[in-house]
């Protein structure tokens, strides 16, 4: 109700008429993961405001979260799966049904047996896919998130993730159908700036109003939190659901603490650079050609739009690329810690985890002041172009971007 009634079945959030029309029959409400906030709206709509309120811990030890960058994702997760589950049963999420088919196929080809799952099937694929993947051993399922509802096999080993989850709460949801024996089990991830450009497209064709629009990048903004974070993932998936917890030394981030950097002055570079192309030429690029500016690359598309005339040409020249990277990353993924929600202001890495109006780690998701004030004396910068409204690839974006002179 709270998710789809928003989009696509705005039916949902008239449930209220049942009570009215059938005032008194008992009803309860279930929810398999839902924030606190989440869990308000739905007593709201469905009139159960005074109803008492059961909550079950969302943690599940047993599971190691890991969260990696993209690079090859195909050849990075046969290498997870190879090294760390040869043989196990486990599932593979994928956001579109293309890739599910492409994805199945390719682990078949390299000696994993799988099968794809999606929406699209047949009803009989999708019931044989179904009923091999419950009794078969070591078998992986390709799919979308239309796969797992109703699932009930205790021995998933591991749950993949090839493309960013739209929330928090999906991703839990998806990771939860692992290791349900409680024996070990591995929750992997593999994301990159693509996957965000690709879900705020999504975002921009909802069919939702703009409050629904504003929700679901909220909820893509509290993701990105959860994989940029170097605090123990554990805690921060606890923290996203008003639940408190200890590092867990079995995620990435406890295992291997990453390192972490003050990136206060590359990113000032990095947004004066993207202001320049925006104000001087009304441009807009993507993060690599911002970076080439940056370290002083004179390369035959810096050439072409005689980006070497501007005057942050080679600013950041002492920076490496990762670093340039991460300063392009970390400042338009910031934003309030642990709520998720956009602060449009930057932030160093460092701090990137503080709460933008409580300036402490003390708010939540369903708490936390900044979505409701705004911080006296903070003037919001400009976000990077890059990011809201990136350019096709190999052109500039779109709002009118000059050709080269
Ligand atoms: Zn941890």
């Amino acid at each position: 109700m709270s998710q789809w009634g928003h989009d696509f079945r705005p039916d949902y959030l008239e449930l209220q008429v049942l009570h009215e029309r059938w005032p008194g029959v008992p009803r309860i409400a279930l929810t398999a993961t839902a924030t606190q906030a989440t869990r308000e709206e739905i007593a709201i709509r469905l009139k159960l405001a005074g109803a008492k309120m059961f909550v079950s811990s969302f943690d599940r030890p047993n599971i190691a979260y890991r969260i990696v960058g993209k690079s090859e994702p195909k050849r990075q997760m046969l290498s997870f799966l190879r090294t760390e589950h040869p043989g196990d049963a486990g599932i593979v999420y994928c956001l579109t049904r293309d890739s599910t088919e492409r994805i199945a196929e390719f682990l078949t080809d390299n000696g994993i047996p799988a099968l794809p799952y999606h929406a699209g099937l047949d009803t009989a694929t999708r019931a044989e896919h179904q009923a091999r993947f419950v009794r078969e051993d070591g078998l992986v399922m390709v799919a979308t998130i239309a796969f797992g509802m109703g699932i009930d096999k205790p021995d998933v080993r591991f749950v993949a993730h090839l493309d960013l989850p739209r929330s928090v709460e999906g991703y839990y949801q998806e990771t939860g159908r692992a290791g349900r024996d409680g024996q070990p089990a591995t929750a992997w991830l593999a994301y990159g700036l693509a996957d965000v450009v690709q879900q705020r497209r999504l975002i921009d064709g909802s069919d939702g109003d703009l409050a629904h629009r504003r929700r679901l990048q909220t909820h893509l903004d509290a993701m990105l939190a959860l994989c940029e974070t170097t605090e123990c993932r554990r805690t921060v998936l606890l923290a996203y659901f008003s639940e408190r917890g200890l590092s867990c030394s079995n995620c990435d981030t406890c295992l291997s603490p990453p390192q972490v950097w003050d990136g206060t002055v590359a990113a000032q570079k990095l947004l004066s650079t993207i202001v320049r192309l925006d104000r001087e030429r009304d441009q807009r690029f993507g993060a690599g050609q911002v970076i080439d500016i940056l370290l002083g690359r004179k390369t035959e598309r810096v050439s072409a739009y005689q980006h070497h005339e501007l005057k942050t040409f080679g600013i950041g020249a002492e920076l490496s690329e990762a670093n340039g990277a991460a300063s392009s990353a970390s400042s338009w993924r910031e934003g309030c810690w642990p709520c998720g929600a956009s602060t449009r202001r930057w932030r160093s890495p460092t701090r990137a985890r503080t709460c933008c109006a409580a300036s402490s780690r003390s708010c939540s998701a369903a708490t936390c002041p900044c979505r409701s004030r705004r911080v006296p004396g903070v003037v919001p910068a400009p976000e990077p172009h890059v990011a809201r409204r990136p350019g096709r690839p190999g052109r500039p974006g779109p709002r009118g971007s000059r050709p080269p002179t």
